[in-house]
Parts: C-alpha cells; sequence; structure tokens
C-alpha cells in the first residue's frame, strides 16, 4: 500500500471508531434511505476502500439497500479529455435538477491504476452542481480499490440508487479501456465529440462510436455552430452504414452546447425516447441482468487473480519462470501451466 493509500485506510478507520456508536450497518442503511448525502458519501468511501474490513462493513450496507435500488436511469458520458464533459454534466444535471429529478455524478478515472493519480480529481468541477440539493457529486476514487475501480463505481451506483437519485451520470474520460468499462454498468451510453478534429485526433475507435447510444457533438455554439452540424450529419450518415442494432435502437448523433445550454433538454428526451423503447421490448432488463452476470464474472476473475498472487509460493517463483519466457526458453502457455500447479499444490497443501 502506498503512503496515500495507507493515510486514505488510517483516517477510514479513524472514522469509523469515532463514528462506532453513531454508524452501525442499520444506521448507514437507513441514513441512505433517508436521502441523506453525507452518509452516502461515508458508505462510498467504504466501498473503495482497500481494506477487507471495510469493504465487509460496507457489502452489508449494499445487502440491506439493495432492494430499493435499480430504479435509475444510468448514463455513460465519455469523450476525450477537454470535450467538455464536466462543463456538460454541469449544464445537464442542473437541467435535470430544475425539474426536480435527483441527479447523482460519479467518474470512473482509468488513470488511477497506472499513475495513482488522477485525471478526473485534479480541477475542481461542477461547482454549481456540488452544491445543488438535489444533486451529488462524487470525484473519482484516487487509487485502485478493491476488486477494482469498476466494481466500486458499480456499487456506488446501487448506493446512490438506494438514496433515491433518478438519473446516475457515469463520467469517463475517452482514453480507451474505461469506455468498455463504463458500457457494461450503464443503461445509456453518450460520446461527446468535437468538430473540426478528425476521428482519430479525438482518439475515438469505431468500436467506441458503435457503443454508442447518442453521438453528440459539443461545442456547438458561437462560430462553431455550423461546424459543429456539419460534423453531426457526418456521424448520422456514418452510424447509417452500422448495421441494425439488436435492441432495436438507433444512434442519434445531435449538437449541444455544454455552455449556453443549447440542445442539453433534447438529449434528455432522447434518453427518456430509448428507455421508454427499450422497457418496452425487453432489453433495458435484459441488459441489466447480462450487466450482472458480467460484474459477477468479473469479481471471481479479480478475487481469483488477487488469490494467485498472494501465494508466496508463486511470487518466489513468478520472476524466474517470467525470465524463462522473456528468454524464449519456455512458452508463456507453459510458464502459466508451470505457476498453477505450484499454485494448485500449495492450496492443496493449505487445505
Ligand atoms: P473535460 O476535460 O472534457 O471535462 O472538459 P471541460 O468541461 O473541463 O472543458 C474544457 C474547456 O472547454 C474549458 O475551457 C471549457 O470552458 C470549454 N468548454 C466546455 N464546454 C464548452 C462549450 O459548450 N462551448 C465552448 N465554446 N467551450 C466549452
Amino acid at each position: 500500500m502506498s503512503n496515500s493509500e495507507n493515510a486514505k485506510s488510517k483516517s477510514i478507520t479513524r472514522f469509523l471508531k469515532s463514528q462506532r456508536n453513531n454508524y452501525s450497518v442499520r444506521d448507514l442503511a437507513k441514513g441512505i434511505l433517508k436521502g441523506d448525502n453525507k452518509v452516502l458519501a461515508k458508505a462510498i468511501t467504504l466501498v473503495e476502500s482497500n481494506l477487507n474490513k471495510h469493504k465487509e462493513l460496507a457489502t452489508q450496507v449494499i445487502h440491506s439497500v439493495l432492494p430499493y435500488s435499480g430504479k435509475s436511469i444510468r448514463i455513460g458520458i465519455t469523450g476525450v479529455p477537454g470535450v467538455g464533459k464536466s462543463t456538460f454534466i454541469e449544464s445537464f444535471g442542473k437541467m435535470l435538477t430544475s425539474q426536480g429529478v435527483k441527479t447523482a455524478v460519479l467518474a470512473v478515472d482509468p488513470s488511477s491504476n497506472v499513475t495513482k493519480g488522477s485525471i478526473l480529481g485534479d480541477k475542481t468541477r461542477m461547482n454549481q452542481l456540488s452544491v445543488d440539493p438535489l444533486a451529488f457529486v462524487r470525484p473519482s476514487p484516487s487509487s485502485g480499490c478493491l476488486g477494482g475501480i469498476g466494481n466500486a463505481t458499480r456499487e456506488s451506483i446501487l448506493l446512490c440508487e438506494a438514496a433515491g437519485y433518478e438519473v446516475i451520470l457515469v463520467e469517463t474520460v475517452g482514453v480507451g479501456q474505461s469506455e468498455y468499462l463504463v458500457k457494461e454498468m450503464v443503461d445509456f451510453f453518450l460520446l461527446l465529440m468535437l468538430s473540426g478534429a478528425g476521428d482519430e485526433i479525438q482518439g475515438i475507435k469505431r468500436g467506441i462510436m458503435e457503443m454508442a447510444d447518442s453521438l453528440v457533438v459539443n461545442k456547438a455554439d458561437g462560430e462553431n455552430q455550423i461546424l459543429a452540424k456539419k460534423a453531426a450529419q457526418a456521424y448520422r450518415n456514418a452510424l447509417h452504414l452500422f448495421p441494425m442494432r439488436e435492441d432495436l435502437w438507433s444512434p442519434k448523433s445531435t449538437i449541444c452546447s455544454g455552455l449556453n445550454g443549447t440542445g442539453i433538454e433534447d438529449i434528455w428526451k432522447t434518453v427518456q425516447q430509448f428507455k421508454e423503447q427499450q422497457k418496452s421490448n425487453g432489453w433495458f432488463d435484459h441488459r441489466r441482468k447480462t450487466q450482472s452476470r458480467t460484474w459477477l464474472n468479473d469479481l471471481i476473475e479479480a478475487q481469483l487473480g488477487a488469490f494467485f498472487y498472494s501465494k508466496q509460493i508463486v511470487q518466489s517463483n513468478l520472476d524466474q519462470i517470467t525470465k524463462q519466457v522473456i528468454d524464449g526458453k519456455k512458452t508463456p502457455y507453459a510458464g502459466s501451466q508451470e505457476l498453477m500447479q505450484i499454485f494448485l499444490n500449495s492450496v492443496k497443501s493449505d487445505s
């Protein structure tokens, strides 16, 4: 554990000690169900913790609020850094809360595991939404958590839903892997684009365009409006070339300005149309069930991996076998088989 992770765990432990008499599982669950944002934030901190005892407490809390979760529409929002995600979410979120719709914002930060840094957490973001009584804004975890960032975000979604949030916005930076992660936990996936920048410049891969339920060319204001309209038309043409989707949804391509609010309400209308169509044709529930299965499989894999590498005997053989594979003395398959055998023998001798 790094120093900062250590400090974080210590501060959570301190918090739990200081709150021991006040915050049982029951009290945390009750606070969440009452819509108390402070309690919700504390529960999410436990979800993100690296310590097993925090995770166990969080699991119990989630278990007790689970029947009250699941009722929101979960929207994933992605796009390259600078496309205007936080400005968009602020504007979209404020539009929703002005209509009385309780809105939560969660972030998935793919930089966390690699650099221990945070792209999303660096700047002060969504200032107005953060203080809106109908909103809850949660910055990304600043380090990997038990079961992975994806798991923490999925559990946080459930907690937010139990706290009565009707729309959950899951933001991620469009830099690769994270889109796939987020697609697996949302109902509707929105890709923000820029006009005047080629797809390669934006780093948008065809696969990511295919995942999107809506492509929105952002910053359609001032002189940029005409360019944005042209880009949206070009994307519309490109979308027509994609095969018909199994869920029968035809992805939309539109324009908006997060800055002045143009097109923001239309995006909400599109989300509502999507929800209505997908509920009536059964795909909404089907997608969620498939996602739950994927989540379970992901967790099993993560736990098996962690168990495998936690074995001292595996660790002490790993370097040598890795070297043999790198030097071409053993195939990766043979190396993995050898390590697996070492692992299995160790499990047998433990039992
Ligand atoms: P993020 O990195 O994707 O979250 O992007 P930000 O929301 O931080 O925006 C990046 C920059 O683009 C900032 O300087 C914003 O003021 C600007 N910006 C964001 N949305 C708009 C928009 O709709 N129109 C214009 N003209 N600028 C915008």
